[in-house]
Order: structure tokens, then sequence, then C-alpha cells
């Protein structure tokens, strides 16, 4: 098998108990895929059992398509860590946080003022 090394953000904690991933509160995928849009769901979640063996690792943040979350660039997450929890019958990432909203320049504010 070839190994990859990558700087990528680490999965510190996911308390989805249910996913076949999910071992004493640590995924032990080596990379998830979080959401889409402005749902920062954990596409990785997978309702199964038997649960992964403890291989006493935290998976990556490979992916995530949030690009409404202030810690997102170019589809990748910039945050040191996240945290996974519960979302329904599926997971999301707890470490989102919505972007703010882009404010009009003065020029633009004149002009629709105009
Ligand atoms: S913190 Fe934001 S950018 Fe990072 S995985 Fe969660 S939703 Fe995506």
């Amino acid at each position: 098998m070839n190994r990859l090394a990558l700087d990528m953000p680490v999965v510190g904690e996911c308390t989805v108990g249910d996913c076949a991933y999910n071992a004493h509160h640590s995924c032990q995928a080596r990379a998830i895929t979080v959401g889409a849009g402005i749902h920062p769901g954990c596409d990785t979640f997978l309702a199964a059992t038997p649960h992964s063996r403890d291989a006493g690792r935290h998976a990556g943040v490979g992916a995530c398509k949030v690009a409404a979350c202030e810690h997102n660039e170019d589809y990748e997450c910039g945050a040191q860590q996240i945290a996974v929890g519960r979302d329904g019958d599926g997971a999301c990432c707890l470490t989102f946080r919505r972007r703010a909203p882009v404010q009009p320049d003065s020029r633009e504010r004149k002009r629709a003022a105009d």
C-alpha cells in the first residue's frame, strides 16, 4: 500500500457511537468528507455494525463542501481540528461557523440609494 503524508485538520472527537467508523468516541476512518452547501453533515457517517476496530488514530478532514463556513477555503477545512456530533439520524460537524454576510461597499450602497 502506498502511504500519503498530508497536513489536514483532525477529527478530535466524534460522539456518534452508532457510526461504523466510531470506536470510543474517536473516528477511525482515514479521512472524512463533510457536507454540502450550507449543511455541515458528515458524508462518511455509516450506520452499521460491526464497528471499526480501534486503530488508535484520529481521522482527518479530507474535504469539506460547506463554503458557507468561515473555516472553509477553496472547499477545504482550515480549522486545527473539528468535533463531530449527532444530527438527527446522522452526524454533523459541530465546529461549523457560518461565514458573516459580505457587506456591500459604500459605492454600492450609494448606487442603490440613487
Ligand atoms: S469546521 Fe467548517 S470547514 Fe471545517 S469541516 Fe466543519 S463545516 Fe467544514
